[in-house]
């Protein structure tokens, strides 16, 4: 039997024998764009930050209602398998879109999943998320840590338990309230000023920076676009003085701002990369964005430079005594050592394993927080989950990237900025 084709048919037949119908990699980048902010509109702070086309939040607004999470989960799985089978060479810029595309998306599926009311254990939830597998080790193994830091705070045994002794005397380091705007400033104007030698930031970039209370987290960056951060800096705990840097670093330069700043400049607006005007809160990505703004105050302060700065500049600003900031500053090494067990103390919550009480005893006596500290540290687990391994274990991963082979200062730099400006995933630093 001979079947007739009609004019229309028979065209459409020889385009698809000549052109692939695959759509642009750009369309797609849309695609993912729209689906991320779908899964936004049911997921509060999954889109950490988003300026690309209004149109298309505006468009996820108005059919959330039409959208449920099944649905949702079948638009991933239905783009990710477009991606999967675009035509791409090796090595191109093509391909490095569809490899971050493609991660962002099996993210997606996991964090789907967890929304559906599936119950992940801890590492997975970890490595699904985030792309790498937090190791727990046994807390008894850090006794002997706890015995070193005991010789390193003032007092006796008999005077109080270790976590009251370690925080009355880290209390000594309090920010006075009068001075804290001043002494952030002016901690975040030398961050930045360590930082614009080395990186080339671009014309006009700025941001605001405010004094909070009342959030589940310590500070934050929310990322507008045109290369302008909103930071906010939580005060329900005492400022002491090392926080300064720590968070100018962080939330500022080299940290998120400066990141933010490089992706828009260099991936958005030089490349027309669009997937990059939304940042997902859970992707691998966020091991490169907080592990690069935790090691960044390494970076701009090497070596006892913190500790130098904190002497010379901000401690006389706040009015603080610190003829002993050599002590503290010891006690705060020692006291890093015990940071491998927040994912063991992190994984055994929020497995139901440990119950609250128990958990806050835990950060207690393994982290020697305060009992308020270990409150506010069980808010973030409570609201965010895995996402707590991104900052020692991104700043380990970055920092061992960034240091390979003994790399000098303009070296460190570099590859700064290298994985600050390109799509890096955790597995190309290791
Ligand atoms: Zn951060």
């Amino acid at each position: 039997m001979r079947i007739a084709l009609t004019p229309l048919a028979a065209l459409a037949l020889a385009s698809c024998a000549t052109t692939s119908q695959m759509p642009t990699l750009d369309a797609l980048a849309r695609d993912y764009l729209a689906v991320q902010l779908a899964i936004g509109e049911k997921d509060p702070g999954y889109v950490d930050a988003y300026y690309g086309p209004q149109a298309l939040a505006e468009q996820a607004k108005a059919q959330d209602g039409d959208m449920s999470l099944p649905l949702l989960q079948a638009r991933v799985i239905a783009l990710d398998a477009t991606l999967s089978s675009y035509p791409v060479d090796p090595g191109t810029l093509e391909a490095s879109r569809v490899r971050y595309l493609r991660a962002m998306l099996s993210s997606a599926k996991v964090r789907l999943r967890m929304l559906r009311g599936e119950t992940i254990p801890f590492a997975d939830e970890a490595e699904g998320l985030f792309g790498v597998r937090p190791e727990m080790i046994d807390l008894a193994t850090l006794d002997p840590v706890l015995a070193r830091i005991e010789e390193l705070v003032p007092g006796e045994p008999s005077d109080g338990p270790l976590h009251e002794r370690i925080n009355a005397y880290r209390d000594r380091f309090i920010i006075p309230d009068e001075h804290l705007d001043a002494v952030i400033d002016r901690a975040v104007a030398e961050c930045r000023a360590r930082t614009v030698p080395h990186i080339a930031l671009p014309e006009g970039e700025s941001f605001d920076l405010s004094l909070v209370t009342d959030k589940p987290w310590g500070g934050f960056n929310y990322y507008q676009g045109n290369y302008h951060s909103v930071i906010e800096i939580n005060t329900d705990i005492p400022v002491r003085i090392d926080r300064a840097l720590d968070v100018g670093c962080h939330e500022a330069y080299p940290g998120h701002h400066v990141y933010s700043t490089l992706i828009e400049r260099d991936r958005v607006n030089a490349l027309g990369e669009i997937e990059f005007t939304l940042l997902p809160l859970y992707s691998p990505r966020a091991i490169v964005s907080e592990g690069s703004a935790e090691y960044g105050v390494e970076l701009a302060f090497p070596g006892e430079e913190t500790m130098i700065f904190e002497r010379d500049v901000l401690a006389p600003m706040a009015g603080i005594d610190a003829s002993e900031i050599g002590d503290y500053y010891a006690l705060r090494e020692a006291t890093s050592d015990l940071g491998p067990a927040y994912y063991t103390i992190a994984a055994a919550y929020l497995d139901g394993e440990a119950s609250r009480e128990d958990t806050i005893g835990n950060l207690i006596r393994y982290q020697l927080r305060s009992r308020v500290s270990a409150e506010q540290s069980l808010e973030f687990l409570d609201t965010y989950r895995s996402y707590v391994i991104n900052y020692d274990l991104g700043s380990e991963i970055v920092g061992d990237f960034v240091e390979r082979g003994g790399a000098n200062e303009a070296e460190r730099w570099e590859r700064f900025i290298f994985i600050l400006s390109n799509p890096i995933l955790p597995e190309d630093l290791r």
